[in-house]
């Protein structure tokens, strides 16, 4: 019998879900719509897992473990999910309610922590490194020897709510000039303010043409996630901090972008510039199955006593 270990990534429109091999190579690899609401959110994974298997040609006997990384709040040890608003979601058992449908083990974490741990595996990082997720909100996760670094309360890496600017923008967490009010797509579709499906593109289209509303937005997008980077370097030396979100759809605007600020923020300092931060960032490619990969790794971390007693 193989052990097939599922990854799924639940994003709020897409599930990415891979299966990876015994050997942990990715043997299958399908995208499904979520479904909105508790009740269709468990539906739509266990649809996923389903379809997985029948593509890849492996039965849900052969699964040994399924591991899902969600946005919201997450327990990740009893596999309970709380206030993923943009899933319809308040509170739901989705350990439970999926492992019981399929008779696999799940396992859930929260998304940005699933996908550091998936971007740090096959980026080959060792040691301590972040992932900083720049997507509708801005988050990070610390990976620390291939180990999730939660810190006491399950905080550690929230670096989109540093302010740094007292007088900013107001951020949904209260607080005035949050990083994630710079380089949150969420908070930069709000201070864009002007129709349009891509609010994002069109302030940098904007911008190319001169609109002063634009330009600074833009600029401080690059500061606000430069300084996203910095505060992971300062606090937790991490070698490398892997950049991935919604808006890496930007490319290589928006790494140069940050790139460009973290050189400018060192120019006077002899101390920052001794960190070489600019050579520290690196964008998660297009279409990297980093969140997935990494929501198997957290189903693969159940323990095997578990794994028989359901399975
Ligand atoms: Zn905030």
């Amino acid at each position: 019998m193989t052990r097939i270990r599922v990854g799924l990534d639940v994003g709020g429109t897409k599930i990415d879900a891979v299966a990876v091999s015994p050997e942990g190579e990715i043997a299958g690899r399908l995208r499904r719509p979520t479904g909105w609401g508790e009740a269709a959110v468990v539906s739509s994974i266990v649809d996923a897992v389903s379809a997985l298997a029948e593509e890849t040609g492996f039965d849900l006997s052969d699964v040994a473990s399924a591991g899902v990384g969600i946005p919201g709040l997450v327990d990740a040890d009893s596999g309970r999910v709380l206030h993923a608003v943009n899933l319809g979601v308040e509170s739901l058992d989705l350990a439970a309610r999926a492992g019981e449908r399929l008779g696999v083990p799940f396992r859930v974490e929260n998304d940005v922590k699933a996908a550091a741990l998936g971007a740090a595996a096959l980026s080959g990082a060792e040691g301590a490194m972040a992932y900083l997720n720049l997507g509708t909100g801005v988050a990070a996760g610390i990976v620390v020897d291939g180990r999730i670094w939660r810190g006491s309360r399950g905080i550690a890496g929230e670096v989109g709510h540093l302010s740094v600017d007292p007088n900013g923008r107001l951020c949904g967490c209260g607080q005035r000039g949050c990083i994630e009010t710079f380089c949150g797509g969420g908070a930069l579709a709000r201070a864009w303010g002007r129709p349009g499906d891509l609010p994002v593109r069109d302030l940098l289209v904007a911008a190319d043409a001169g609109d002063p509303d634009a330009l600074l937005l833009e600029a401080g997008l690059y500061q606000g996630a430069a300084a996203g980077v910095r505060v992971l370097v300062l606090s937790a030396d991490v070698e490398r901090v892997i950049i991935g979100g919604g808006l890496t759809a930007l490319g290589a605007r928006l790494e140069d972008g940050i790139r460009a600020a973290l050189l400018a923020g060192a120019e006077a300092s002899p101390f920052m510039r001794s960190l070489h931060l600019d050579e520290r960032i690196e964008l998660l490619p297009a279409g990297s199955p980093a969140a997935a990969f990494g929501a198997a790794m957290v189903g693969a971390s159940i323990p095997s006593k578990e794994i028989v007693s359901h399975g």
